[in-house]
């Protein structure tokens, strides 16, 4: 009988790979790494090891080193150990030229140069008390939803707000809120006068001979089909632009002079078109991994659209898609609010009411002179989280105060847990601070603001709206919710 020896291992430590060990590609990854940080917020501290255990957890096939995943994170701008090699594309935020164009503002706001990294700003011209409206903003052009354009279409919502219209089919018809040529009404007298670009966009025949209605169909059902927001705002914008051509609307003097930068460089420095990446995620945007194809073919029926658009090359036109992405609010241009800078503690606050009126408040009371602040990320968001939107999404790095401050805070916890004065052998720090950090993940961020009582506008998913009634809704954080989420 042939015998034959076998050499198992039986101790876990030393457990050899599984068989099918994989080395992960570097946007696997990321995409891991982001995810983790996103679900467990306090992860964002950890070590390396305790990541790259963390990362094993979830994919024990993957063959990766504590080097090649710090290797990988900071060639992806995701780790440095010095935060001033972290790329960041704010110098190549362009302003464009003004010409002899004169900007019509609110009179109690002035636009000013800015001292620093930012290049301007808006300033108060008066004092304004906690709680006072300070200007109501209306977008420059109102885009409709994209996702509703079939309902829209066949009548069932507004054709301009997409809100859900409630009147009676007697009732549309005596208040003439129904267009005549196609199935399309309108919730309101002032949606039907403010849409603008509808007989020239939806309408068999254009109005104009700059609209190619069949192309900017296409156009329209390609953006859709690939939830490219961004490039249909801009293709309403632009029809908008055209039928505006007298500028009797303003809609060019509006969008003009806001800032600008290509998609393509803010793409370039994205962390991850995954779950957990933050690039553009508020319109909702996760595409491929190589967005140039798509890019390339709506470019192509972008021109289709408009055939007499020489002046929008390729390279202009990711321009103006990155110029809607880093200025729109709420999937709209509001064209002051626009100009306002961001801190993570704001001193201003918005609403948007169902008329898409975008309205500003002062947080705290501010000083004539004083510049307004707002903030462009979720403010109950950790301080890296925030920091990270803030970078991939505007290309800078956040020195407000309050990311001082929480930044030395979360070094002062560390360094608390790295040095424990009862520490028996076996509860090292990695235990501890593992233990901690799972705790503090429950609730990451939540006490550090709450305990001052602060207000932040808390934005409610979409999704969380049920029938979609306003396409986005601000809600004062004060304790009351804090025992929600609590509870
Ligand atoms: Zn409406
Ligand atoms: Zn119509
Ligand atoms: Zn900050």
């Amino acid at each position: 009988m042939h015998l034959q020896i076998q050499t198992s291992t039986l101790n876990d430590s030393c457990r050899s790979l599984p068989q099918d060990s994989i080395v992960p590609s570097d946007q696997q990854v990321c995409d891991c790494v982001l995810l983790i940080w996103r679900e467990e917020p306090a992860t964002e501290d950890i070590g390396m090891d305790q990541l790259l255990q963390k990362v094993k957890e979830r994919y024990l096939e993957w063959k990766v080193s504590q080097e090649s995943l710090q290797r990988i994170l900071s060639r992806h701008n995701l780790y440095a150990t010095d935060e001033g090699s972290l790329r960041v594309y704010s110098d190549k935020v362009r302003i464009p030229t003004q010409g002899d164009k004169k900007l019509t503002l609110p009179r109690n706001v002035t636009l000013a140069e800015c001292s620093g990294e930012k290049q301007r700003g808006l300033f108060a011209n008066g004092y304004f008390k906690q709680g006072e409206a300070i200007f109501d903003d209306m977008p420059a052009v109102v885009v409709p939803p994209m996702e509703k354009l079939l309902l829209m279409q066949t009548g069932k919502a507004c054709s301009l707000c997409g809100n859900s219209v409630n009147h009676t089919a007697h009732s549309i018809l005596m208040n003439g809120l129904d267009c005549g040529e196609c199935q399309a009404i309108w919730c309101s007298k002032n949606c039907k006068k403010g849409d603008i670009t509808h007989s020239s966009l939806k309408h068999t025949k254009s109005r104009i001979k700059q609209i190619n209605l069949n192309g900017w169909f296409k156009y329209e059902r390609f953006c859709k089909k690939n939830v490219f927001e961004a490039a249909y705002s801009f293709g309403v914008i632009y029809a908008s632009i055209l039928i505006d051509k007298n500028g009797k609307e303003g809609i060019l003097d509006k969008f003009q002079p806001l800032c600008e930068v290509s998609q393509r460089l803010r793409k370039q420095l994205s962390d991850s078109n995954n779950l957990g990446g933050t690039l553009d995620a508020s319109s909702g945007a996760i595409s491929s991994e190589d967005p140039e194809p798509m890019w390339q073919e709506a470019y192509k029926l972008f021109r289709l659209a408009f055939p007499e658009s020489e002046e929008v090359t390729m390279e202009t036109y990711l321009t103006y898609i990155g110029k809607f992405n880093i200025n729109q609010v709420a999937g709209q241009i509001y064209p002051t609010y626009a100009f306002i800078n961001h801190d993570c503690e704001p001193n201003v606050r918005y609403e948007i009411d169902d008329k898409l009126r975008l309205k500003l408040y002062a947080r705290k009371p501010i000083n004539k002179g004083e510049e307004l602040l707002t903030t462009y990320v979720n403010p109950l968001h950790g301080v890296n989280l925030r920091r990270r939107e803030l970078r991939v999404n505007w290309g800078f790095l956040c020195h407000c105060n309050r990311c001082k401050k929480d930044l030395t805070k979360r070094k002062e916890q560390l360094h608390a847990w790295i040095a424990p004065s009862h520490c028996s052998p076996a509860s090292s720090f990695s235990e501890q601070s593992r233990r901690k950090s799972s705790m503090r993940s429950a609730r990451p961020d939540l006490n550090e603001l709450l305990k001052n009582g602060q207000e932040f506008d808390l934005e409610i998913p979409e999704d969380l709206e049920g029938v979609h009634q306003k396409r986005r809704t601000s809600v004062r954080f004060d304790n009351k919710v804090s025992v929600a989420v609590e509870e």
